[in-house]
């Protein structure tokens, strides 16, 4: 009897979980610290994660994130501290991380930046911005030519924003992710927001990437020391997500850089990863593996051959 009602028990609890969501979608925001807040994009819109800061007089977005999750954002922000929003950081330029920037100067923020992201938009956009006019509503719908780049930049790392309550440091590590990819530090309370420079999951795309540099770049990152970090999609968590990260990348250059110097093209290619590389590992990973393919065989930065993927 007790054996069948821990059956039932059991069967209830999977019943229980298998209706649980596998990723809150457009959730509460997850408090990282008092007044840290970590929203989780909602991958199915294809938007990226946003970091809310508060400083003593105002609030720091980071990311401003695709139109439809700015807007969404927007009216959030009231519900976490009657602050204006001063700042918005673009981690990088990427449309999911910089798209919505008008609506964030429009509501009175003012968008900064790495210099390196005007760059990449200066090289990459308006094609960009076209291609997600076609396919996204919410691109559509602000009825604009381009995307608005971000209206301060900086180029001597980091830049500080410091007040009474707290400092943070726009970082730039080097070309990762993209040539201008930028990070946010908070050293007291040793948190780090990545963008794609690290993501928690199969989520990347190495198109614009320096592969060989990256894993340098997400070593000074380590080298921070961070307690909690905040990636461009996926959970929150600690260090692991730049450890995971970069062994990932380490791993994947390094066995496509032995088969094609065995004269393999990727299709040809048997690419075996460690079981520590998991959590990166995409259902395509003939995509990745072209990509560093091309960087390895052209000795260049894969971002900067002539590509039409992201
Ligand atoms: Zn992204």
């Amino acid at each position: 009897m007790i054996h069948h009602m821990r059956i039932a028990a059991a069967l209830l609890l999977l019943l229980a979980f298998s209706f649980a969501p596998v990723q809150a979608q457009s959730s509460a925001p997850q408090l990282i610290a008092p007044g840290v807040w970590f929203f989780l994009g909602d991958s199915h819109k294809g938007y990226s994660n946003t970091v809310v800061i508060e400083m003593a007089d105002y609030l720091i977005v980071v990311d401003a994130n695709y139109p439809g999750r700015a807007r969404e954002l927007i009216a959030e922000m009231p519900k976490l501290s009657p602050k204006p929003v001063r700042y918005v950081f673009d981690t990088h330029a990427h449309g999911d991380h910089s798209y919505g920037n008008s609506l964030w100067t429009a509501a009175g923020a003012t968008t900064i930046a790495y210099s390196g992201v005007l760059k990449d938009m200066d090289r990459y956009e308006p094609l960009r911005w076209q291609a997600a006019v076609k396919g996204r509503e919410d691109v559509r719908s602000l009825h604009q030519d381009n995307v608005e780049q971000p209206k301060q930049t900086f180029t001597k790392s980091p830049f500080i924003l410091q007040d009474s309550t707290r400092e943070v440091d726009f970082e730039y590590l080097g070309w990762g992710h993209t040539p201008g990819d930028g990070y946010v530090w908070l050293p007291k309370e040793r948190i780090l927001c990545t963008g794609d420079a690290a993501v928690n999951g199969p989520r990347n795309r190495l198109g614009d990437a320096n592969l060989a540099n990256w894993p340098r770049a997400l070593a000074k990152a380590l080298r921070l020391k961070p307690v909690h970090v905040l990636p461009g999609h996926g959970d929150a968590g600690g260090p692991g997500i730049l450890v995971g990260q970069r062994h990932f990348l380490l791993d994947l250059y390094q066995a496509v850089a032995k088969q094609a110097h065995e004269g393999k093209t990727p299709e040809q290619m048997n690419i075996q990863l460690p079981s520590r590389d998991e959590n990166w590992i995409p259902k395509d990973l003939l995509r990745d593996v072209k990509v560093v393919y091309a960087e390895v065989t052209q000795h260049q930065p894969a971002g900067a051959l002539p590509h039409d993927f992201q």
